[in-house]
């Protein structure tokens, strides 16, 4: 039998199968879809392959033998295998790169070095055990690997790379009783009176026969003890297989479905009627903040469970929060497998196995739960489906979006992209009928509206000799509520900081005059430059619009404004979630729910407090610095600040209690921030077109960027003008180029990077014109010169 095998060697040469040769000990228990160990190249050189195919035919005598296989059952099944191929066209990313991403990392490949014995008579040998080998770190903790290294020369050892396999499974010790309990007066008798440790382990074991060894340390007992049980008969001990549970300290309460308003009603019988003619759909689920869509998940999850089927949903890492999964485990219970970067390795294995072995029927999870193994999936849910996290930025650069309905395919089964603020291309895409578009018009809670929304002029405040981070009416707002004892969210916008310069007189931010952009500052050149089309001026003293010279930096950080706020009301218990407060395992949860029981009046945070929190006693949210990621030199900057500030609005105003929003900006009459105000996500969507469709970007055309770096200016440089005369004499002149360029961070790491994006509607020979430029870069990377490719990219910069 032969085998083809991907080898965990992610070059242009070797990405295609190799073949091996399948020893008879193997032939029995080999599958595809399975990893296993291969030598390769230099033949004491063993690495981890995965199987894709088996060919029942002669052997040849020339191949090399596979030594052995790393899994029992395959870790990839034949979907999974087969989308592995799409994800490496779509992406441009090697195949075993693919493979590995699906996969939880405990099962990607570390390799051991070993030094074996070859001659057995030489006086090493001594320190040789039964298996002949000797790992590297241990020879070298003997302080013989000096000496090894020449016994090596000598060819008295050689040295050996193995794949290590890491995904262990964690077992926990059992006692079991083996004493009948109505001999248990028989076997007291043998004991001695003074043993009462002996007498008391006996009464425990006919009492509790079979428990964790814990139990029994708990109840005083030592190992010795319960040794000696088992020199006397009493008791054996069993490994019995357990997962390690992020969730085993939390009890769920059980809830039960909501009756549903007619729009989640409608939502819900479409969805599920499509599945049942097992159509495929894509639907776009578009509901205002506070709608309901989370219970239009769960009740369609529901239906479909009851038909045994399976279900995902997914959501962006920070909306993966504590009252997220609780809404799913409490209503699905132990069906929930929950995949999060919260995890350990161990634990998210162990959630990966649950589903595998079909223990889980629901997996909730970030981007990458998209290749959860699950089987026969009733319906996938892509949650705040604008979200940019969706998208892998490093290979294999895909977007889960596209995953999913590549999988909703292959299950006939429905996809919902659910949000309040749709990206512009899935909107675009239910406006041509390609998706099936589904309203929720009102809150759900029906004593619930949609918060008031203000806009503070920050241009007026500075007026007014008010230099604080927070406008007056802001503050009244805040006090009002501390006396109210009423929750306040206060978002501190840091996306784009201190990246540009701006006016503090009028406002004014430096414009290309070649792109409809704002310039960004390089603090390394001092100069602003356009990220588009490469234009480049000095930074102003005085404001060219107003004369003024208030020219600043923009930017602050959220510690500096929890001192200011902390400063203005003295009494008031804040809490602030940024980076610095979340980085330990566990400190976002903390935080929530301190807030959650009301231990904080405000919580003062970055994007990561925007989304999927859902608490009654929230009526003011602030945003202190709406203009931030409007001035990022990204033709998406008007789309991310409309979608942030109507999802952070959304914390207000959830139940009974009304909502206020307080929007604070330099740029009133921009168009996203006029209109989420008016909280009018269509009226945003039909101008924002406009605006695409007057400067050419998505959705009215599809984009590629190649990006190229290397250590040199020059040399990066060099090659990607020669790549773009290479695409230009290819591409048909409708197309458009931009660049190439330096990108947004030039330098990063002593690497420059530069960068090409193409703009196009219809290239049959794109896609082989970039698999060209890819395999001639493969010579290139000798010369530390490395060329990527990012399909439909969702930074510009
Ligand atoms: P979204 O995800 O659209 O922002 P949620 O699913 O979080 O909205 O729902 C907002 C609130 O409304 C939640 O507290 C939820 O329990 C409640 N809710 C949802 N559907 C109903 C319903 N049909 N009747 C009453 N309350 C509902
Ligand atoms: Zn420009």
């Amino acid at each position: 039998m032969l085998a083809e095998i991907i080898v965990d060697v992610p070059t242009m040469q070797t990405d295609q199968p190799f073949t091996y040769f399948v020893p008879d000990k193997l032939a029995e228990v080999i599958e595809v879809g399975m990893r296993v160990e291969v030598p390769f190249g230099n033949s004491d050189r063993h690495i981890q392959g995965f199987v894709t195919g088996l060919l029942d035919t002669e052997a040849e005598t020339t191949l090399k033998p596979i030594i052995r296989t790393l899994d029992l059952a395959p870790v990839l099944n034949q979907e999974l295998l087969q989308l592995a191929d799409y994800m490496k066209e779509t992406t441009f990313a090697f195949k075993i790169t693919c493979f590995q991403t699906m996969l939880p990392s405990v099962m990607k490949a570390e390799y051991q070095k070993n030094f074996v014995l070859i001659d057995r008579n030489h006086p090493i040998h001594t320190y040789f055990s039964e298996s002949e080998s000797l790992a590297w770190q241990e020879v070298e903790s003997l302080g013989l690997l000096n000496q090894f290294k020449k016994l090596r020369a000598e060819n008295v050892v050689e040295l050996q790379y193995v794949v290590k396999n890491k995904n262990k499974v964690k077992t926990i010790r059992y006692v079991k009783s083996l004493i009948n309990p109505d001999r248990l007066s028989s076997v007291i008798e043998t004991i001695k009176k003074t043993a009462k440790r002996q007498k008391q382990l006996v009464e425990l074991l006919v009492e509790h026969p079979t428990q964790p060894i814990s139990f029994y340390k708990e109840q005083g007992l030592t190992t010795s003890i319960l040794n000696q049980g088992v020199d006397n008969g009493w008791l054996v001990f069993e490994e019995v297989e357990a997962y390690r549970d992020p969730y085993k300290h939390r009890t769920f309460e059980q809830t039960h479905s909501l009756a549903l308003n007619n729009e989640q009603q409608q939502a819900v019988e479409t969805i599920l009627s499509s599945a049942t003619q097992e159509k495929s759909d894509v639907f776009l689920l578009e509901g205002i903040t506070g709608s309901g869509k989370t219970e239009v998940y769960l009740q369609t999850i529901a239906s479909l469970l009851a038909q045994g089927k399976t279900a995902m949903m997914l959501v962006p890492e920070i909306a993966l929060t504590p009252q997220m999964v609780e809404r799913f485990k409490s209503r699905f219970g132990e069906a929930v497998a929950v995949l999060h970067s919260g995890l350990s390795y161990g634990e998210k294995y162990d959630e990966w196995r649950k589903i595998e072995r079909k223990e889980a029927q629901v997996v909730v999870g970030a981007r990458s739960a998209i290749f959860a193994p699950l089987e026969n999936i009733g319906v996938i849910i892509i949650d705040e489906e604008h979200e940019a996290s969706y998208k892998q930025e490093e290979a294999p650069r895909y977007h889960a979006r596209d995953l999913a309905i590549w999988r909703g395919k292959y299950h006939h089964c429905p996809v919902i992209l659910g949000s309040a603020t749709p990206s512009l291309e899935s909107r675009a895409r239910a406006q041509k009928k390609v998706y099936h578009l589904l309203h929720l018009s009102q809150r759900a809670n029906p004593n619930a509206t949609l918060p008031s929304v203000q806009v503070v002029d920050l241009k007026d405040e500075f007026v007014q000799k008010n230099t604080s981070t927070f406008s007056r009416i802001l503050q009244e707002k805040i006090t009002d509520r501390l006396a109210k004892k009423e929750q306040i969210v206060l978002l501190l916008n840091r996306r784009g900081y201190s990246s540009f310069v701006m006016c503090r007189d009028c406002g004014y931010v430096l414009p290309c005059p070649n792109c409809d952009i704002s310039l960004t500052l390089h603090m390394d050149t001092k100069t602003m430059r356009c990220h588009y089309c490469g234009h480049e001026e000095a930074i102003p003293h005085r404001c060219p619009d107003c004369g003024g010279n208030k020219i600043r930096y923009y930017g602050t950080g959220t510690q500096k404004v929890e001192e200011e706020l902390q400063a203005l009301f003295p009494e008031a218990r804040i809490v602030r979630m940024d980076v610095d407060t979340t980085r330990r395992k566990g400190a976002h949860e903390k935080i929530l729910q301190t807030f959650g029981e009301q231990k904080a009046d405000i919580l003062l945070g970055t994007q990561m407090i925007a989304k999927g929190l859902d608490f009654p006693n929230i009526t003011l949210v602030g945003v202190l610095n709406a203009d931030t990621a409007l001035n990022l030199p990204d033709f998406r900057s008007s789309e991310r600040t409309f979608q942030l500030l109507t999802q952070v609005s959304g914390r207000a105003g959830r139940a009974e209690k009304a909502g206020e929003v307080i929007i604070q900006t330099f740029n009133p009459d921009h168009h996203a921030i006029v209109l989420a105000q008016a909280q009018d996500y269509e009226q945003f969507y039909q101008k924002e077109m406009q605006m695409r469709h007057q400067s050419g970007y998505p959705p009215y055309y599809f984009t590629v960027k190649i990006s190229c770096s290397h250590p040199e200016e020059q040399v990066v440089a060099k090659k990607m003008f020669q790549i773009a005369q290479q695409v230009r004499q290819t591409l048909s002149p409708q197309s458009i180029l931009l660049g190439p360029i330096p990108s947004g961070v030039a330098r990063v790491k002593n690497r420059y990077h530069y960068q090409l994006i193409i703009k196009y509607k219809r290239e049959p020979l794109l896609q082989g014109l970039l698999r060209e430029i890819l395999e001639e870069s493969q010579k290139d990377q000798r010369k530390n010169l490395y060329v990527s490719i990012d399909n439909e990219p969702l930074n510009f910069i």
